[in-house]
């Protein structure tokens, strides 16, 4: 959809060396903007990826390392892009525990890569966005942004977190052209997912069509997963002319979990 309407502009998003981060950098990418991949790793594949996504799309690809965990590296991540229409805030690492078995290393970890990033990253785009007149800030969410699973204390309050400065950033750009949504997923089966059913299927004695439909999609209607394509769409459609009074606020593409 929009065939290369983004011509032009230029996207970073966090964590895309993979899963979801990746899928909307290449439908950014199809839409024609210029994309800056990133992850805390180094790796050639990591410049491969860049490389490979640049020749399919006919796009410029930067890879840049940074880690989102440290504020100053998040920084750093919009300073050498030098330039940032499209932000798209996707890094995301997850932890399940109880909370008083919850270590606090864990804790720590999961509001800077989840929240805290979000927060120095667009706090660098925005002055970059207000001097190209235009700018779109995307934030990506969860189910659990707007609902609560026990077990996941930190992964929950960095989402809810990011749904809370969407909003705020979403007012303090009201008045240029720049809008600031979360999306909000369900279940995507990204590797961060994937790795997780084979340990589902011992810990339960389950096969994995069970695990999937019945522990991973328990709470998602639809019982099918969210996929990386349609939350880069969706992406696709926050940058376009029609979301343009759409913001400071959320989407689910979550299968119907949040009607529930
Ligand atoms: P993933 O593990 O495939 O991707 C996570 C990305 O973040 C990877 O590129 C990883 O390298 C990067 N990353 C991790 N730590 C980083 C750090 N310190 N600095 C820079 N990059 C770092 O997982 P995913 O499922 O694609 O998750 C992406 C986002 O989507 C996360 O914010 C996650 O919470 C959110 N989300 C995922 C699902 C799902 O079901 N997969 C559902 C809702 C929301």
């Amino acid at each position: 959809m929009f065939e290369k309407f983004l011509k032009g502009k230029t996207a970073i998003v966090t964590g895309s060396n993979s899963g979801i981060g990746l899928g909307v950098a290449e439908r950014l990418a199809r839409a024609g903007a210029d994309v800056v991949l990133n992850s805390f790793t180094d790796r050639d594949e990591d410049h491969a990826l860049a490389e490979k996504l640049a020749a399919e799309h006919g796009v410029a690809v930067r890879y840049i390392k940074a880690d989102m965990s440290k504020g100053a590296e998040c920084r750093a991540l919009v300073e050498q892009a030098g330039t940032c229409d499209i932000l798209v805030n996707n890094a995301g690492i997850q932890h399940v525990a109880a909370i008083p078995d919850f270590p606090t290393d864990k804790w720590d970890a999961i509001i800077a890569i989840n929240l805290s990033s979000a927060f120095h990253t667009t706090a660098a785009a925005l002055p970059m966005m207000r001097n190209a007149g235009w700018g779109r800030v995307i934030n990506i969410a969860s189910a659990h942004g707007l609902t609560a699973s026990p077990y996941k204390s930190a992964y929950v309050a960095a989402k809810h977190g990011i749904v809370g400065l969407t909003k705020v950033t979403g007012l303090e750009t009201a008045r240029d052209p720049i809008t600031c949504n979360a999306i909000c997923p369900g279940y995507v089966l990204t590797p961060l997912v994937e790795a997780q059913i084979p340990d589902t299927m011992a810990k339960y004695g389950m096969g994995r069509d069970e695990v999937i439909e019945k522990v991973l999609l328990e709470r998602q209607p639809s019982k099918a997963f969210a996929t990386t394509d349609q939350l880069g769409d969706t992406s696709v459609f926050f940058c376009s002319d029609a979301a343009a009074q759409i913001t400071g606020t959320t989407i689910s593409v979550d299968g119907g979990w949040t009607a529930l």
